[in-house]
C-alpha cells in the first residue's frame, strides 16, 4: 500500500504518519513510499489506540521538558531541613510537585513513596539536581547528628587563634568505579618514606598520612562515595580537599557526576586527577572538554579547575598531584587551623570488632589532641577509655594531634563510621548512668553500621554484608530487604557500605556467617579469592528486583513449614490381638467420626495423650477398608510404640505440611 493512501485512510498527512510510525514500533523509514500490506493492516486495526498513546507520550514529554525548563530558569533556592524528612514535605520545601521529586529520587536509585522518610544526604543530592541548595536545620532533627555536628563546628571555629596551629589537610578521593581510586591511594601511600623504611608495611585503618615537602597530608582511605559518608558532618567539613579521579581512557561517567555533586554540596576545593595516562588510548584532552561541558572549565581552557595527569599504575604525576593538593589547601589556610591544646574531637572513619582487641575504631582527630587515658563519648554515650593508640603504620603512639588518623582500642563498643566522637567532660555519676542505659540501646544501632549485632529475639536471621555503588541504591536495598521480614525471619545487615567489597567485608561475613551481596560494583580478584578460600558466598546483582527475589527465596527456605491438622475421629480400644516390637494389632469401636487408613493416631488414657503412631492396616469384618465410620467395629495395625491397652482411646488425624511463603 502507498503511504499516502494509508495516511488518507487515517486522515493525517503522510509526513506526519511517517514520523509517528517509528515511535509506535513500526520500523518504517522516514522516506518510505510504500508500506507492506500486513503492516498497513496492523496500523489500521490498532490506529486509535496507538495514536492515543503516542499523543499522550508527546504531551508528557512536552510537560517534562517544560518542567525542566522551569526548574532551570528559576532562582536558586536554599532550604533548611532536619536530618530526615518525608518526601512529601521535601517537595513542598522544594516548591515542586511531589511526583517530580519521586522521579528524581528514582533517577538516583531511591525508590520511595511520598510518605517515606529520606535522609539529609539523599535530599541534598536530589536538591542539587533540582536547583535547590539543601542546608541542615539548626538544632532540630536527628539530635545526635546535629548536636554533635554543631559541637564539632564550634570546636573548629572557636579555635583560639593564639594557640592554633596549621594542621595537615585532609583529602578524599572520589570518582567513577574502575577509574583507579584504589590504585591511586596505593600509589600515594607508597610515597610515604616512613612506610618505606619500615619495609613498606602500612595498616589499613581507614586513613593514612604521607609526607610531602616536610608537610603531612592526610588521606581518607575509603575511596568513592563512602568517603562522603565519612564526610557526613555537613557543618564542619571532614575533608579539606577532594581528588576527583577520571580515567583518561574513559571519561565522565555517572558516578563522576555524582561525585561532582557531592563535592559541590560539601563546598570543598578539588583537584581533578586525570588517571591512566599510560594507556595507549588515553585522551586527557577529551576529559578536559568533558569537564568544560560540565561547567568545570580546566585552567588551560581559561577556567579555574586544576587538572593533573597521573598514572596510578606507573606512579607518574603523583608528586605533582601532592604538591597541587598542598597549594589548593593553602588557599584556604584559615580552614586548616586547629588547636592542639584542646580536648580532642573528630570523626570515626572506620570501626570493627577485632578478635584480639575487641571494639576498635579509627578516629580522624579534627581538633585538639587525643591521648591515652582520654575518655570518649559519642553524643551522650560513653564509649570507653583510650587504652592504646596506633598510627597507620601500626606503631603505638601516645598522642594524636589534629588531622591524625588514629586507631583507638579500649572501647566498649564500636561507634559507627561518620559518628562524631570526642573526649568526655562528663563526671563519674553521669557517665555511669549513661553507659548502663544507652549502650544496650545503641547495640542495635551499631548492628546496622559496623559491629556484629547481638541476637535480640528468637527470629531466625539471615546475616548479610552489602556493598552497593551509590547511596541511593544501598538505601533502597536495605529498606526493601527489611520489608521482606515477617514474624519468623529477619534480615540482619552486619555490615554495609558503598564501593567495592573489601577483604574486611569477607572477614566480617566469615565471623558472622553472612551472605555477601555486591550490587552494581565489580568484585576485585583478591576479594573473590579470599571469599573462595573462606567459602563465603558472594551474590552479585545489578537489578534490585533479582537480588530481592534471591533473598526472598532464601528467607522462605528458613521458614518452618505450615502444618494443617485434620481430625478424623475417635476409637475405643476393645481388644489387643498382637504386640510386636514397633506395632500392635488391635480391635475397637469407632465412637466418633471415622478411622482412616494411613492416618496418624494419638493414644489417650484417661484423656491424657501419651503416645502416637500410624494406622498402617485397617479392616472391617476382616476385609481391608479405607475408612470405618462411627458406630462400627474394626481391626487395625497400629505402627508405633506398642503401649496401647484395652480401654484406651485412639484419636485419628492427618497432618499436611506446606511450605510457607513471604509476601
Ligand atoms: P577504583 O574502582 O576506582 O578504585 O579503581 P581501581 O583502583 O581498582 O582500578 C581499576 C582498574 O584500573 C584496575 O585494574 C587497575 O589496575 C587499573 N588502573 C588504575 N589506575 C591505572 C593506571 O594509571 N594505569 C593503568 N593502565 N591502569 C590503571
Amino acid at each position: 500500500m502507498n503511504v499516502s493512501a494509508l495516511a488518507r485512510k487515517l486522515n493525517i498527512s503522510p509526513n506526519d504518519l511517517l514520523e509517528r510510525l517509528p515511535a509506535m514500533g513500526f520500523h518504517i523509514g522516514r522516506r518510505a513510499i510504500k508500506i507492506d500490506d500486513r503492516t498497513a493492516q496492523r496500523v489500521l486495526k490498532d490506529w486509535k489506540f496507538l495514536n492515543a498513546k503516542y499523543e499522550k507520550e508527546q504531551a508528557d514529554k512536552l510537560k517534562a521538558e517544560k518542567e525542566e525548563e522551569e526548574i532551570k530558569s528559576r532562582e536558586p533556592i536554599k532550604i533548611k531541613i532536619p536530618a530526615t524528612i518525608a518526601v512529601k514535605e521535601l517537595a513542598e520545601k522544594f516548591e515542586l510537585p511531589v511526583t517530580k521529586v519521586i522521579k528524581e529520587l528514582m533517577k538516583n536509585g531511591v525508590l520511595s513513596s511520598m510518605n517515606e522518610q529520606i535522609d539529609f544526604d539523599t535530599a541534598s543530592i536530589v536538591g542539587a539536581e533540582l536547583g535547590v541548595e539543601v542546608l541542615p536545620q539548626d538544632g532540630e532533627g536527628d539530635v545526635k547528628d546535629t548536636v554533635a555536628e554543631k559541637e564539632l563546628e564550634e570546636a573548629l571555629e572557636a579555635t583560639d587563634k593564639k594557640s592554633s596551629a596549621l594542621r595537615p589537610p585532609v583529602v578524599v578521593v572520589m570518582g567513577h568505579v574502575d577509574h583507579g581510586k584504589t590504585l591511586l591511594l596505593d600509589a600515594i601511600r607508597k610515597t610515604d618514606v616512613v612506610a618505606g623504611e619500615a619495609g613498606g608495611i602500612t595498616q589499613h585503618i581507614g586513613a593514612y598520612q604521607t609526607n610531602k615537602n616536610d608537610r603531612l597530608i592526610t588521606f581518607i582511605d575509603t575511596p568513592g562515595h563512602e568517603a562522603f559518608t565519612t564526610m557526613r558532618s555537613r557543618g564542619a567539613r571532614v575533608a579539606d580537599v577532594a581528588i576527583l579521579v577520571i580515567a583518561a581512557d574513559d571519561g565522565i561517567k555517572p558516578q563522576t557526576k555524582e561525585s561532582i555533586k557531592i563535592i559541590k554540596a560539601a563546598g570543598i576545593p578539588f583537584v581533578v586527577a586525570i588517571n591512566k595516562i599510560d594507556k595507549p588510548d588515553a585522551n586527557p584532552d577529551k576529559i578536559k572538554q568533558e569537564l568544560a561541558a560540565e561547567n568545570l572549565v580546566p585552567e588551560d581552557y581559561g577556567g579555574k579547575v586544576i587538572t593533573v595527569p597521573v598514572s596510578a599504575k606507573k606512579g607518574e604525576g603523583i608528586d605533582q598531584l601532592l604538591e597541587t593538593i598542598l597549594l589548593v589547601a593553602d588557599l584556604d589556610e584559615d580552614e586548616l587551623k586547629a588547636d592542639p591544646s584542646a580536648l580532642a574531637i573528630g570523626t570515626v572513619v572506620e570501626s570493627h570488632v577485632d578478635k584480639g582487641e575487641g571494639p576498635v575504631a579509627t578516629m580522624l582527630v579534627q581538633n585538639g589532641t587525643l591521648k591515652i587515658g582520654d575518655e570518649l563519648v559519642v553524643g551522650n554515650t560513653f564509649y570507653g577509655k583510650v587504652r592504646a593508640l596506633k598510627d597507620h603504620h601500626g606503631e603505638s603512639i601516645k598522642i594524636a594531634p589534629p588531622s591524625t588518623p588514629v586507631r583507638i582500642s579500649g572501647l566498649k563498643s564500636t561507634p559507627a563510621v561518620g559518628d562524631i566522637i570526642k573526649v568526655s567532660q562528663l563526671n563519674k555519676k553521669q557517665k555511669k548512668a549513661i553507659s548502663k542505659h544507652d549502650l544496650k540501646k545503641e547495640a542495635t544501632a551499631f548492628a546496622q553500621t559496623g559491629s556484629v549485632e547481638k541476637e535480640e529475639s528468637d527470629k531466625q536471621a539471615m546475616n548479610m554484608v552489602i556493598r552497593a555503588d551509590v547511596l541511593g541504591s544501598l538505601e533502597a536495598i536495605v529498606a526493601s530487604l527489611h520489608d521482606l521480614e515477617n514474624e519468623e525471619v529477619k534480615v540482619k545487615i552486619v555490615q554495609k557500605g558503598l564501593g567495592r567489597l573489601t577483604e574486611g567485608d569477607i572477614d566480617q561475613a566469615e565471623s558472622s556467617g553472612a551472605v555477601v551481596i555486591s550490587y552494581n560494583v565489580p568484585v576485585s580478584p583478591n576479594v573473590e579469592k579470599l571469599a573462595k578460600d573462606k567459602k563465603i558466598e558472594i551474590l552479585q546483582y545489578s537489578v534490585i528486583y533479582h537480588l530481592l527475589e534471591e533473598v526472598k527465596k532464601r528467607l522462605e527456605a528458613m521458614l518452618s513449614p505450615e502444618v494443617t491438622v485434620t481430625e478424623h475421629g475417635r476409637l475405643k480400644v476393645l481388644a489387643i490381638f498382637r504386640k510386636e516390637k514397633d506395632a500392635m494389632i488391635i480391635g475397637g469401636k469407632v465412637t466418633k467420626g471415622k478411622a482412616v487408613l494411613g492416618a496418624k493416631a494419638k493414644v489417650l488414657r484417661e484423656d491424657i495423650p501419651f503416645g502416637q503412631g500410624e494406622i498402617t492396616e485397617l479392616q472391617q469384618n476382616k476385609v481391608s477398608a479405607q475408612e470405618v465410620t462411627e458406630g462400627n467395629e474394626c481391626g487395625m495395625k497400629f505402627s508405633g510404640k506398642p503401649l496401647i491397652e484395652e480401654g484406651d482411646f485412639l484419636e485419628f488425624y492427618s497432618e499436611v505440611s506446606r511450605k510457607k511463603t513471604l509476601k
